[in-house]
């Protein structure tokens, strides 16, 4: 049993005696009251929430641990299984866990998606943090100015989904600066733009006030240039930069040397498009590159994940996964471990290890690391085939069935 919606008149004098008999190992029941109008009636009514909630948690990366390229991890979809009561409902997740991927491209809501879809498990949107959520903690910063979106899929409509109000893609960008790229021409897959995507005229006059890199760039070669002609300048490529001036802010949404997709070998990520825009950059006559990156090993990105992890927590035991009202009321005690199972040592073993307790890290073999010897500071808790025995090795280590 992990949940059930009992009326308070009919059952709370049994409540004391159901709270000693069915504690449990790693975690214990725990109930809530909400109100609710009768059926039927003006009358509103108290119902009794029970949820049995674990003193655990888990954050899963994505590539590398349940997918590669977009197809699943064996045994990553029936790991997942084991979090739920019925893996058809998201409300009957029995064990809090998320998403935290430096990937991104999408928006939440989108990936959130995707993810039941590969992994046939039902995942709310709250449940995925990607390498660029922390920008939604910008838009006001940059409040009726204009930035620039880089990256694959779309990542002009997540900054727009985090309040972002005038957003210009690359793609879009470019089109407003003729021969801007030098080898456009070569690129046989450049399109015209479509009128959909036509920039409004006042945008088109206006000048950058940032760059945000929200996925991995797809043409570095045009994307290194028009980067570089936009930070050296005012904003605005084939302008002087103001003496005195900073240079326009540009911040990076992982800083990933590579990661696992389906090639046998791992893929160069955004760090290294970073490393590689910062050497560039540094032997203009400028000052050096300054930049802001996100992502996994970064402690900023642990700490939000324990406030989602706790959220989500708080949404289970007040019935808010089954239709109670949402609270932000904090009503789970502080996780005594939060697992991160992760491929990548120095991305996310390096970053549960900066974090430090609850964060408890468990290493994969099905990404980036395959067995060779690690430095102490990349060492995970444990270190396991796949996720399937990463799952099962929390579920003994916490004594649940
Ligand atoms: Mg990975």
């Amino acid at each position: 049993m992990a949940s059930a919606v009992l009326r308070r008149r009919d059952l709370s004098k049994m409540w004391l005696g159901v709270d000693v008999l069915l504690r449990g190992h790693g975690g214990r029941f725990c109930r809530n009251f909400t109100s609710r109008r009768a059926p039927g009636g003006s009358r509103s009514e108290s119902v009794l929430h029970v949820r049995f909630v674990t003193h655990f948690a888990i954050a899963f990366d994505i590539d590398g641990v349940l997918l590669r390229g977009g197809t699943p991890i064996p045994g990553a979809p029936a790991a997942l299984r084991l979090l739920y009561d019925d893996p058809t409902l998201p409300a009957q997740l029995r064990i809090p866990y998320i998403f935290l991927t430096n990937g991104g491209g999408t928006t939440e809501a989108a990936r959130a998606l995707e993810l039941s879809k590969q992994l046939h498990v039902p995942v709310l949107p709250d449940q995925v943090i990607l390498g660029h959520t922390p920008f939604r903690k910008l838009a006001d910063l940059f409040r009726n100015q204009r930035v620039l979106a880089v990256g694959k899929g779309e990542p002009d409509a997540v900054l727009r989904s985090y309040g972002f109000d005038h957003v210009v893609h690359m793609d879009s960008f470019v089109k407003e600066f003729e021969n801007i790229d030098g080898l456009g021409r070569f690129k046989p897959w450049n399109q015209p733009l479509k009128e959909d995507d036509a920039t409004p005229a006042a945008d088109h006059l206006s000048k950058l006030a940032g760059v945000f890199v929200v996925s991995d760039p797809v043409d570095w070669s045009r994307d290194l240039q028009v980067i570089c002609d936009v930070l050296r300048s005012d904003g605005k490529p084939g302008t002087e930069a103001v003496p005195g001036r900073p240079q326009p802010p540009i911040f990076f949404a992982a800083d990933d040397y590579d990661y696992q997709s389906t090639f046998p070998v791992p893929r160069l990520g955004m760090g290294a498009f970073r490393i590689a825009l910062e050497s560039i950059y540094n032997r203009l006559p400028s000052a050096p590159l300054q930049y802001v990156s996100y992502g996994k090993p970064q402690l900023t990105v642990y700490k939000h994940a324990e406030h989602v992890l706790h959220d989500l927590s708080t949404q289970i035991i007040s019935g808010a996964l089954v239709g109670a009202p949402k609270t932000r009321e904090p009503m789970h005690p502080p996780f005594e471990s939060i697992y991160m199972i992760g491929d990548n040592p120095s991305t996310d073993i390096l970053g549960a290890r900066i974090a430090g307790p609850p964060w408890f890290p468990i290493l994969t073999r099905t990404g980036c690391y395959r067995g060779q010897s690690i430095s102490r500071l990349y060492e995970a808790g444990k270190v396991v085939e796949d996720v399937e025995e990463a799952v099962d090795f929390i579920i003994r280590r916490e004594g649940l069935q």
